[in-house]
């Protein structure tokens, strides 16, 4: 997961400052020398790393600080803050051009994750309501066109190619169909190449000057730190480009391109890769991100994931069922499903305040789910609209179905009861005023 070493060093570094009470210029000194440290075991560039310390010190030493009353935690609110400016502040959205439709060029190193956020930026984009055209300009990786389809057709979006013909021609007869069918982005896939080359650049020139993209993005891999910082810094040198989508976030423990790049090129990170499913897109919210840096969650993302994945209909005739205490196991199955659909549990938890912590060695299996809707899908309708008929030869039949243990059927009986009992106390304690209902 993102960012486990820095946010453990970084923790360890306030909790001392905590302990201590009022603070002297010594302690804050201390600690700044612990959290650059930590930076640059995340691979956080150098230069960077010193000028953050630098900046959060000197805020830090400030009176307010050292006056206030939980010295401690306004340190910790300063080093949110720039963690937040270092990053870029606020969220930075795609360019948006005075008529459509936006052309969005996307390049990047070959293995990147290019050719995948092609797909995800599609299917994103047309979940918000637009209507995206897939362009496949990589012409020389024989696999690269039927990966660009294969990707389209899972994200529902159509895909223009013309075998090996030029790139830039591709990419100008691609612009004219958009706007035949009134597609408002087009999203053109490049060639990528294993390190930059001469003859990449040249190319990517040629599309650039071909079709004025309104958007550049750079495709790099989180997963090799610097290098990508790096990367970014020559492309943007060569093409000028407007942003980075940062990739295999999921994978990258450490943390330190998406702490550097910015700082480095002065060019926003635009998106985030989280995993290799379509949906595993994020935008990039400096000031969200620095909050999980910091163990603080972020809720904020769960609920639009939870909206987006979610079927908004069953998830609001679940919970009324549930507050009308009419909840059966059909409900309880309709939940596994719409949980499964916000990805592993494991990341779901994640972005909940201090659990990502405590989560890091713990095992979840996300099978305990199918499991119990396996018992559930073995009962007979009328069982599962009223689980109390369940009787011992019931349990025989429904475990046997299953393939499960007839203790297994009865911790699941166990548990919904609990669950229902637990409803109930909350309705009957205020719980309607508290609540809402
Ligand atoms: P390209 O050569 O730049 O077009 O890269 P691809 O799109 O073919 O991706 C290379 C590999 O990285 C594929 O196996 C993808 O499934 C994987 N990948 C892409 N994005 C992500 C991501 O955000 N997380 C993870 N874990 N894998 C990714």
């Amino acid at each position: 997961m993102a960012f486990e070493g820095l946010a453990d060093k970084l923790s360890a570094a306030f909790k001392r400052l905590k302990s201590k009470g009022k603070l002297s210029e010594d302690d804050v000194k201390e600690a700044m020398r612990e959290v650059r440290l930590a930076l640059l075991e995340a691979d956080v560039n150098y230069k960077v790393a010193k000028d953050f310390t630098k900046k959060v010190t000197e805020r830090a030493v400030g009176a307010e600080v050292m006056e206030s009353l939980t010295p401690a935690q306004m340190v910790v609110k300063i080093v949110d803050e720039e963690l937040t400016a270092l990053m870029g502040g606020g969220e930075t959205r795609l360019v948006s051009p005075p008529s459509p439709p936006a052309i969005i060029m996307m390049c990047g190193l070959q293995g990147s994750g290019k050719t995948t956020h092609c797909g995800k930026l599609a299917k994103m984009l047309k979940s918000r309501g637009h209507r995206p055209l897939l362009v496949a300009g990589d012409i020389y990786r024989p696999a690269a066109i039927k990966q660009l389809q294969v990707v389209g057709s899972q994200a529902g979006v159509a895909v223009f190619e013309m075998g090996t013909e030029k790139p830039v021609k591709i990419c100008k007869e691609a612009i004219r169909r958009a706007k035949d069918y009134g597609n408002d982005y087009v999203i053109i896939d490049t060639a990528g190449r294993l390190q930059i080359d001469e003859v990449l650049m040249e190319e990517l020139h040629n599309i650039k000057d071909a079709v004025h993209p309104t958007d550049i993005l750079l495709v790099v891999d989180a997963m090799t730190g610097q290098e990508a910082v790096n990367v970014a810094k020559t492309f943007d040198e060569k093409l000028d480009i407007t942003g980075v989508i940062l990739t295999k976030l999921d994978g990258d423990t450490r943390g330190g391109a998406a702490l550097s790049v910015r700082a480095v090129t002065g060019k926003p990170i635009k998106f985030a890769g989280t995993g290799e499913k379509l949906d595993d897109l994020e935008v990039f919210h400096p000031d969200r991100m620095a909050s999980r840096i910091l163990g603080m969650g972020d809720v904020l993302t769960l609920i639009e994931e939870a909206q987006v994945k979610m079927d908004q209909k069953a998830a609001e005739k679940v919970s009324r069922r549930m507050l009308e205490n009419k909840m059966d196991l059909n409900d309880l199955l309709d939940q596994f499903k719409q949980v499964k659909r916000m990805g592993p549990l494991k990341s779901v938890l994640s972005k909940m305040p201090g659990m990502e912590k405590q989560l890091k060695d713990v095992d979840i299996d996300d099978r305990d789910m199918d499991r119990m809707a396996a018992i559930i899908l073995s009962m007979t309708k009328e069982e599962r609209a009223k689980p109390s008929i369940i009787n011992p030869s019931r349990k025989r039949r429904i475990a046997a179905g299953s393939g499960m243990r007839v203790e297994d059927v009865n911790r699941l009986l166990r548990q919904f009861e609990q669950t229902q009992k637990l409803i109930k106390q909350l309705r009957g304690k205020g719980g309607r005023r508290r609540f809402g209902f």
